[in-house]
C-alpha cells in the first residue's frame, strides 16, 4: 500500500527515472524540500508521520523535537516475491539498518539528548535519517522544533529567537514547500507558524496552512472560515486535519485507525461537509501531490533539452566514426516522444481531467 505521500507522483516519477536510465543518465528530478514549521505541541510531527503513514517520530504534549530531523525518503525496488522490506538509516549510525519503527523513535530520542542534553535543550545540529522503502517518492521533509515563548529546562533566555533563525534557514529556501501548522484550539488569528511562514514566503506560493485538533475545539466553534480562507488568506488554502491524541499515543493506536477516524469525525460534522476537499490527512497528502506533479511538468522542458543535446552528441559522436547507429538515434526520438506525451498528460491531470496518469 503506496503511503499517501507520493501517491500518483511515484509512477511519473518512476518512468521518467526509467527513461532516463535507458539513456544513460542517473537521477533527473529534484523534487522540493517539504518543512513543517509551527509552535510547540501544534502537531508538526504528527502531520508528517500521517503523510509518510509509519509511527516513528517522537510526538508528545512536551517538546519532543529539539533538533531538526532531515527525513530522506529513498525508494527501493520491490522484491518480485512480496517480501518488501523498509527500513532507516542514521547518517550517525553507519552500516546499521533500523528495520523496527519503534527502535527508530527511540533513536532520534538517544540522538537528541546525546546532542541537546536531557532536559529540553535544543540544538540546530541535525539528525539525518534515511527510510528505505518501495512505497515511497524520493523526496525530503524536515522535522523541525516548535516556536516557543517561554524557556524552561536547559533552554536559554533568547530561545524565541534561536528557533525562529533555525527555522527560516529552512523555510527561507525558495524550493523548500511549507506546512504551516496552527492548532484549531489556539487563537487561529495569531498564528506563529504562518506569521514566520508569510516572513520566509511573503506571496504564498509555497506555503499550505494546516489546522490540526479540530477534533479538540471549543465546544460550538468550528474552523470554517479559517479553512475557506476568510481569515487569513492563502494563495495554496488550508486543509483541516485530526491527528493522535496524547490518549492514542498511549493505547498505540495505529495511524491506519486514526485515519479511519478521522473521516469519521468529518462526516459526523455538517459544518465540514461542503468543505470535503479541504479536510483530512488524504486531502492533504493529494494537494501536495498536485504540487510535486506541477513541479516536475515546470522541469519538464528542462528535462527534454537535455534529452535533445545528448542526441546530439550521440549523432555527432557517430558520424565521426563514420556510421549511424539505428538503435540509440531511435531510441532517442521514441524518449522525446514519451517526454512529450507526458507533458501532455500533465497538463490535463492538472486540470483535473484525469485522476490517474496512465504509465503505460
Ligand atoms: P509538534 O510539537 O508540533 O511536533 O506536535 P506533536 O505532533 O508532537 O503533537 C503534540 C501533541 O498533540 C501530541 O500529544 C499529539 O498526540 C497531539 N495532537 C496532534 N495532532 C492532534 C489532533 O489533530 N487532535 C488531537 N486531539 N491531538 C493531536
Ligand atoms: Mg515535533
Amino acid at each position: 500500500n503506496a503511503a499517501p505521500l507520493g501517491h500518483n507522483v511515484i509512477p511519473i516519477v518512476n518512468k521518467l527515472q526509467d527513461i532516463f536510465a535507458q539513456l544513460g543518465s542517473s537521477s533527473t528530478i529534484e523534487l522540493p524540500q517539504v518543512a513543517v514549521v509551527g509552535s510547540q505541541s501544534s502537531g508538526k510531527s504528527s502531520v508528517l508521520e500521517a503523510l509518510v503513514g509509519r509511527d516513528f517520530l517522537p510526538r508528545g504534549s512536551d517538546i519532543c523535537t529539539r533538533r531538526p530531523l532531515v527525513l530522506q525518503l529513498l525508494q527501493i525496488k520491490r522484491k518480485p516475491d512480496g517480501t518488501d522490506e523498509e527500513y532507516g538509516e542514521f547518517l550517525h549510525v553507519p552500516g546499521k539498518r533500523f528495520y523496527d519503527f519503534n527502535e527508530i523513535r527511540k533513536e532520534i530520542q538517544a540522538e537528541t539528548d546525546r546532542e541537546a542534553g536531557g532536559n529540553k535543550g535544543v540544538s540546530d545540529k541535525q539528525i539525518r535519517l534515511k527510510i528505505f522503502s518501495p512505497n515511497v517518492l524520493d523526496i525530503t521533509l524536515v522535522d523541525l522544533p516548535g516556536i516557543t515563548k517561554v524557556p524552561v529546562g536547559d533552554q536559554p533566555t533568547d530561545i524565541e529567537a534561536r528557533i525562529r533563525t533555525m527555522i527560516m534557514s529552512y523555510i527561507k529556501l525558495p524550493s523548500c514547500l511549507i506546512l504551516a501548522v496552527t492548532p484549531a484550539n489556539s487563537d487561529l488569528a495569531n498564528s506563529d507558524a504562518l506569521q514566520i511562514a508569510g516572513n520566509a514566503d511573503p506571496d504564498g506560493y509555497r506555503t499550505i496552512g494546516v489546522i490540526t485538533k479540530l477534533d479538540i475545539m471549543d465546544r460550538g466553534t468550528d474552523a470554517r472560515n479559517f479553512l475557506l480562507g476568510k481569515v487569513i488568506p492563502l494563495r495554496l488554502g488550508y486543509v483541516g486535519v485530526v491527528n493522535r491524541s496524547q490518549e492514542d499515543i498511549m493505547f498505540n493506536r495505529t495511524i491506519k485507525d486514526a485515519l479511519v477516524a478521522e473521516e469519521k469525525f468529518f462526516r459526523s460534522r455538517p459544518v465540514y461537509s461542503e468543505l470535503a476537499d479541504r479536510c483530512g490527512v488524504p486531502q492533504l497528502a493529494k494537494k501536495l501531490n498536485q504540487i510535486l506533479v506541477q513541479h516536475i511538468k515546470t522541469v519538464l522542458p528542462g528535462l527534454k533539452s537535455r534529452v535533445s543535446s545528448t542526441l546530439v552528441s550521440v549523432a555527432k559522436e557517430h558520424a565521426s566514426y563514420g556510421e549511424i547507429t539505428e538503435s540509440k538515434a531511435g531510441m532517442g526520438a521514441l524518449l522525446l516522444n514519451i517526454l512529450s506525451k507526458y507533458s501532455e498528460a500533465f497538463s490535463s491531470m492538472i486540470e483535473g481531467k484525469n485522476e490517474e496518469m496512465s504509465t503505460s
